[in-house]
């Protein structure tokens, strides 16, 4: 007999009834609204200020990259609100959108919003 066994419908069921997963959710979609909000603010910097080939070369350079990091920023909020409404409507939470597996438990508290099982997002980040 082993007690760590727990079987696929418990752990679904353990993962919705977890508090602190629905906690680091609502922590990190504050987190992320304010970063955006930052972001939409920093994105609208004084035009014709420097006229520095140099300068202008490191912030066409720094804008490339806050249009990442804001894009990057705004697709995990996104994954978030999606994960809450799946946590609000006790349906598909925990639940790996490719295969329909639940999700690995030690995943889902590294990343609570994660819409795919470990595998899955292996094979999706491959281009698979
Ligand atoms: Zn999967």
């Amino acid at each position: 007999m082993c007690i760590m066994f727990e079987s696929s419908i418990e752990q679904v069921t353990m993962t919705k009834n977890d508090a602190r997963l629905r906690k680091k959710l609502e922590d990190e979609r504050e987190h992320l609204t304010k970063l955006l909000a930052h972001h939409i603010v920093k994105s609208h910097p004084n035009v014709g200020l420097g006229n520095h080939m140099a300068d202008d070369a490191s912030r066409a350079f720094d804008q490339a990259r806050e249009v990442t990091l804001f894009r990057q920023t705004k697709n995990t909020l996104r994954d978030v609100e999606n994960a809450l409404a799946k946590l609000d409507s006790g349906e598909g939470y925990g639940v790996c959108e490719r295969c329909g597996q639940p999700i690995d438990f030690a995943r889902l508290k590294a990343i609570p919003w994660a819409r795919y099982c470990l595998s899955c997002q292996r094979k999706l980040d491959s281009g698979h």
